[in-house]
């Protein structure tokens, strides 16, 4: 056999072994696609969540295609995105729990204040003046007296800047659909615990919240409170709450 023919021989093997690879890599993500879209499913129909850390893993890595069988069944991405942002808090909760109150941050966005808001903006985020014309302020004061730092966030390079100068263990992040989803995603890969609270109107001004279901978060806890509680002051203007005390 010549030389030229072997080259042709060994080409052949190779295209069949790279062949034979991405058909297996196909059925497998084809398989695991499936799984996801079952397990969700499943979720959809009985609230359980069966194999969370699989779904969130699942989630992340064919997000497109679970979404893809999903609409083929008339189920809107909305609902799919809410459904994996609950898992993923579901699946973190125990990891958030476990840490103290004083070693997380919370994250709100801006678009949350009232549009008559005072407050102004620092390198800190937005500076809460406790007007009260919006909801920030009370949940501000309930965050930090458990011993949260409590931000609100002017834009999304933001929450980069103030984890890696804090580097707070776990996270509440409020948002609209998209950017918790996308916030849970990048929590993950950097390993911080980090629970999402969707909005109940989302946009650019006066969205709303149900503030309870982020101070139902706000307390989660393992930790006693005198083990580890303190009082922080990022995210107020500290003149403003001297002159603004109840009377
Ligand atoms: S309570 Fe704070 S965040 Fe809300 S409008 Fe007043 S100053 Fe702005």
């Amino acid at each position: 056999m010549g030389v030229v023919e072997t080259v042709v021989e060994l080409l052949y093997y190779l295209a069949l072994i790279l062949g034979s690879v991405m058909i297996l890599a196909i059925i497998v993500s084809v398989v695991i696609t499936v799984i996801v879209a079952l397990l969700l499913a499943y979720s959809f129909k009985t609230g359980n969540v069966l194999f969370p850390n699989l779904m969130i893993s699942g989630l992340m890595f064919f997000d497109s295609p679970v979404k893809t069988i999903f609409r083929t069944f008339g189920v809107g991405e909305g609902k799919i995105d809410r459904i994996g942002i609950n898992l993923k808090n579901r699946a973190i909760c125990p990891a958030f729990r476990k840490t103290p109150f004083n070693r997380r941050a919370i994250f709100v966005p801006q678009c949350l204040r009232s549009v008559r808001c005072p407050a102004a903006l620092s390198p800190e985020g937005i500076m809460c003046k406790d007007c009260g014309a919006c909801n920030i302020s009370e949940a501000r004061k309930k965050a930090q007296t458990l011993g949260y730092k409590f931000f609100i966030v002017p834009g999304s390079s933001f929450i980069v800047r103030m984890i890696r100068q804090y580097q707070p263990e776990a996270i509440i992040g409020v948002g609209c659909l998209c950017e918790v989803r996308e916030g849970l995603d990048m929590m993950h890969r950097s390993k911080i615990p980090a629970m999402g609270v969707i909005m109940d109107r989302a946009g650019c001004v006066s969205t709303t919240l149900n503030w309870d279901k982020l101070y139902d978060v706000m307390s989660l806890s393992e930790v006693p409170l005198d083990g580890g509680n303190k009082q922080e002051t990022t995210g107020t203007d500290t003149s403003a709450e001297k002159s603004t005390t109840p009377q």
